[in-house]
């Protein structure tokens, strides 16, 4: 049998955090509270890291007043289009308003606004001011570093949770091409998402999936992989940049290489302000999409949004170009109410989930996830690891086996494997699917994990991040692939409707 690699092991916490999003903040500071000595492990800087950071920082959720609440379900169920797990839907639209409320008593940079029903007013929205989500992630960085004791250890990507009898004992990760087995009595998964399997994407460079590999390699199911949301308003030329929708209806239009305003036509009547997939599809049909804001009045444009209008008055016949992008995972680990999985002591939140959303996700909705959920997760890992005696290490056995896949490193790059997956991704896998693109894109997933597994890494964190995008690009895949019908975000060109 080979030897196992060498690996320290550190110090145990009680209860660890893998991720240093918003909801593994959220969740740290919950398990701390609880009494419990937590630690992030986190891959990128906590509260410096993730998606939460180029986030709009708007949270939506349903207003406590009966009538306001009711339409909002309406609303969150239609766009989860059946493919909700109804209780924990359910449990987030009555529950996310309080969630946000109790937010408050920490002074993050939050606006609320509200709706008036019967002379009172109800919020439903809070955002940062201006609209960047790296104002309230700093901030509550700055919480964390401060008023509590929570250890944060960035660096560190996590690249396997390790099991031992259907119980977590804690995580392996890597810093600095060094392995450290991380024991804890409860782990919280809350690796955001996985934007970076595909060529083009919204997300931050450490959305690379590794959160579904985590778990599909301690044995969890993943739900809803198929659904993945792509992102119509993003420009990539000459700088880039997102526009807030709002521009549609200001004079702003979509033009096509040829000039022709192609979402003018009675397919798409509420033209460039149709859903968002819908628009992403029209614009993934064109050879070139350009922003036309020469009906916009400037002095809006420049009060609005003054980075678009500046890129705009520098050279206004240099075409604005943007393309769709991949955004966010509505699929992942199922969620339930109390964040528990299958496996004792692990429990999950964030974008790493699926099941709240179905096959679409409302705007608005995923940063109000990661607070409600955020906070559950810490409560009920702290509660599971208050009544355990200590971190059990486990066996000889158990570690080997979690490392019998690892490599040899050695010289080699596998940045061409890498670009090539995220090709393949886009090409076959993004907004319109076939039967035979799908199938062609998961025997070109099938030749790369064969020249994966014959590669000697330079770079162990390169090595760790491409075995999870593959794990995670072969879900979705799979998961596309036995969904014959278009459903929500998943769009079957040769499928029954
Ligand atoms: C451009 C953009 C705009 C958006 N705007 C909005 C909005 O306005 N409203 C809204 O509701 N939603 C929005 N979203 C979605 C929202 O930002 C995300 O769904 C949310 O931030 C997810 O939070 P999270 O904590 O689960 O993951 P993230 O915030 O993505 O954080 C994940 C963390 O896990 C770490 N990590 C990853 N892998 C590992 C590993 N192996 N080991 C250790 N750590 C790891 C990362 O470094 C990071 O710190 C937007 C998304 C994008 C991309």
């Amino acid at each position: 049998m080979m030897e196992r690699p060498q690996i320290e092991t550190a110090e145990a916490s009680s209860v660890l955090v893998i991720g240093g999003g918003l909801a593994g903040m959220y969740a740290a500071i919950a398990a701390w509270e609880a009494g419990q000595e937590t630690t992030i492990l986190s891959k990128g800087r906590t509260g410096g890291s993730g998606n939460g950071v180029v986030a709009m920082s708007v949270h939506r959720f349903a207003p406590d007043a009966p009538g306001l609440r009711e339409e909002y379900r309406q609303r969150f169920l239609r766009s989860g289009a059946g493919e909700q797990e109804k209780e924990t839907a359910e449990f987030f639209v009555d529950r996310a308003a309080g969630a946000m409320e109790r937010l408050k008593r920490y002074g993050f940079p939050l606006e609320y606004r509200c709706l008036e029903e019967e002379g009172k007013d109800y919020p439903y929205l809070a955002c940062c001011r201006p609209k960047q989500g790296r104002i309230l992630t700093g901030a509550i960085r700055k919480y964390i570093d401060k008023d509590t004791g929570v250890a944060i250890q960035d660096g560190v990507t996590v690249c396997d949770i390790v099991t031992e009898n259907g119980q977590v004992r804690g995580v392996l990760g890597e810093n600095s091409g060094k392995l450290c087995f991380y024991p804890a009595r409860a782990v919280i998964l809350a690796a955001g998402g996985a934007g970076n399997i595909y060529a083009a994407t919204s997300n931050t460079s450490d959305m690379t999936g590794d959160g579904y590999a985590l778990a599909l390699r301690c044995g969890l199911p993943l739900r809803g992989m198929e659904f993945v949301q792509f992102y119509p308003y993003r420009i990539y030329s000459p700088r880039r940049a997102d526009i807030f929708p709002d521009l549609f209806e200001h004079g702003a239009v979509f033009r096509n290489e040829k000039g022709e305003r192609f979402m003018d036509c009675p397919q798409y009547p509420m033209k460039e302000l149709e859903n968002r997939d819908v628009v992403a599809r029209a614009m993934y049909g064109q050879r070139e999409v350009r922003l036309d804001l020469s009906h916009c009045d400037p002095e809006y444009l420049e009060r609005e949004c003054p980075n678009i209008s500046r890129m705009y008055r520098e050279d206004p016949s240099r075409p604005l170009l943007l393309r769709p992008v991949a955004h966010f995972f509505m699929g992942g680990v199922p969620l339930k109410t109390d964040c528990s999985t299958a496996v004792k002591g692990l429990y999950v939140c964030g974008e790493v989930t699926g099941g709240l959303h179905g096959a679409n996700r409302l705007a608005g909705s995923a940063l109000t996830e990661t607070v409600l959920f955020g906070r559950i997760a810490g409560e009920n890992a702290a509660g599971w690891a208050r009544g355990l005696p200590g971190a059990a290490l486990p066996g000889e056995e158990t570690l080997r086996r979690v490392l019998a896949d690892y490599p040899q490193s050695g010289t080699d790059s596998l940045r061409d494997l890498k670009d090539a997956l995220r090709e393949t991704m886009w090409r076959d896998v993004s907004l319109v699917r076939t039967g035979e693109g799908l199938a062609r894109a998961l025997e070109e997933i099938g030749a790369l994990e064969e020249a994966f597994r014959r590669r000697r890494p330079a770079r162990e964190k390169e090595w760790i991040e491409l075995r999870d995008m593959l794990m995670t690009a072969r879900a979705v895949t799979e998961a596309a692939a036995a969904r014959r019908e278009s459903l929500g975000a998943h769009f079957r060109l040769d499928g029954a409707t």
